[in-house]
């Protein structure tokens, strides 16, 4: 599907500008220089059918640490970049980084962007949330694709998740990784909060993984390295998700994933936390033991990432049980592994899920594992990478 056929889809529908003269102020921020602590999603409490089956945490159990302190944003420029750019297979690279910076100014008018409703063309829904609904959307003058999230205040202030809802744009709006989902701005108007979202074209990685039932070897190892890539990402930006499971990872245009969901995530520039959250399945076990009064570091993306990988080959989660011997399976580390998985995907696996999380494998050490390497050639990692392409000997296959 490319460009052209998504502006063939659009379809106008029911989003009315409520104030359309009333200004709506926006966009990105600036870094905020005080500390983030919890954070609770928009999209972790959704109430998504595919991940109904999952439990959550009650809110009741965040600490709420420094909220008090987040600063609110500074409004400055927004880099929403041209059609041209939505190709760019990584932020990382300087020559795809200028091309973005082009765009961004090509597509900018001087001086700070106030967005409104009215400058987008609102196209099908993409899907539902608790609080509201996602919509794909094109921005007139540009031509630009994205995902609109509206998000209805009164039920933001109901749930009593404003100020998550900050934090999550707040941390969302810093982050240009490939694989990680781009929050280009936002906007609101009296009643409604709008996220400008990069359109994820082929939807949750949850349905995909449903419908496949598990992933054949090859195509979980590049969706692990990739994995690997945007948690490296995040973690250099004193970022921990937290919250990573196949529900918060969407699927683009050519196949990469993208990382999505922030409502969990914190920016942890003392590097240690001790708030409890997250769904069970997932959920490290130094985060379950003392009732999440111990601290953990951004380790604990690297234990979820070992019960995602294990997801994508098995089918389901490593512990998934009742909470209770779930809760019991992962503080002992108790899993087993099926035949039909190899060696070398067993032994990663092995290297992800420890119990001491000092003694996890790490995103370096991930890339260059065996069962990595082997079906992420040189080459080929960076070609899949940009277009989800699939491997070119089909003897790789391994499913
Ligand atoms: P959320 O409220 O974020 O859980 O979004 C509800 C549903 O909308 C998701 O489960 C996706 O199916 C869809 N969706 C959300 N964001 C995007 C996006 N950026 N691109 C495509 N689909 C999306």
């Amino acid at each position: 599907m490319d460009v052209s056929n998504l502006e063939a889809a659009f379809e106008r529908i029911t989003v009315t500008d409520e104030n359309d003269d009333q200004l709506v102020t926006t966009t990105t921020y600036h870094k905020s220089k005080t500390s983030l602590s919890t954070a609770v999603s928009i999209s972790g409490l959704a109430s998504s059918n595919s991940a109904a089956n999952r439990m959550k945490l009650p809110l009741q159990k965040l600490a709420t640490v420094n909220s008090s302190k987040i600063v609110s944003a500074n409004i400055t420029k927004v880099t929403l970049p041209s059609q041209a750019a939505q190709h760019c297979s990584s932020d990382e690279n300087p020559s795809h980084r200028r091309t973005l910076t082009e765009s961004a100014i090509y597509a900018q008018p001087s001086g700070p962007k106030q967005w409104h409703l009215g400058m987008f063309e609102i196209g099908k829904p993409l899907g539902k949330g608790k609080f509201g609904r996602v919509y794909l959307a094109k921005e007139r003058s540009t031509g630009f694709v994205c995902a609109l999230k509206v998000l209805h205040k009164s039920e933001l202030q109901q749930g009593g998740v404003e100020k998550q809802v900050r934090r999550e744009i707040e941390i969302q709006s810093h982050l240009a990784h490939p694989n990680v989902l781009r929050l280009f701005g936002y906007f609101h108007d009296a009643k409604r909060i709008f996220l400008i979202l990069e359109f994820a074209a082929k939807g949750e990685l949850y349905k995909h993984l449903r419908r496949e039932q598990r992933f054949p070897e090859w195509k979980a190892a590049q969706y692990i390295a990739q994995m690997a890539a945007a948690l490296k990402y995040l973690h250099k930006k004193h970022v921990m998700h937290r919250d990573i499971k196949p529900e918060n990872i969407l699927v683009g245009i050519h196949g990469e994933i993208k990382i999505s969901d922030f409502g969990w995530s914190v920016h942890a520039p003392n590097n240690r936390r001790n708030t409890m959250c997250g769904t069970l399945d997932y959920l490290p076990p130094e985060m379950l033991s003392g009732g999440g009064k111990n601290f953990y570091s951004e380790k604990v993306d690297l234990w979820s990432l070992g019960v995602l990988m294990y997801e994508f080959l098995v089918g389901e989660a490593p512990f998934e049980d009742t909470q209770v011997i779930t809760y019991r399976k992962i503080t002992r580390g108790e899993y087993t592994v099926p035949k039909f998985v190899s060696a070398e995907a067993k032994d990663l696996i092995k290297r992800l899920l420890v119990l001491d999380p000092e003694k996890r494998i790490t995103l370096e050490d991930i890339e260059k594992h065996p069962w990595i390497v082997k079906h992420c050639q040189k080459g080929e990692r960076a070609y899949n990478r940009a277009s989800g392409g699939e491997p070119h000997s089909s003897s790789e296959r391994d499913s």
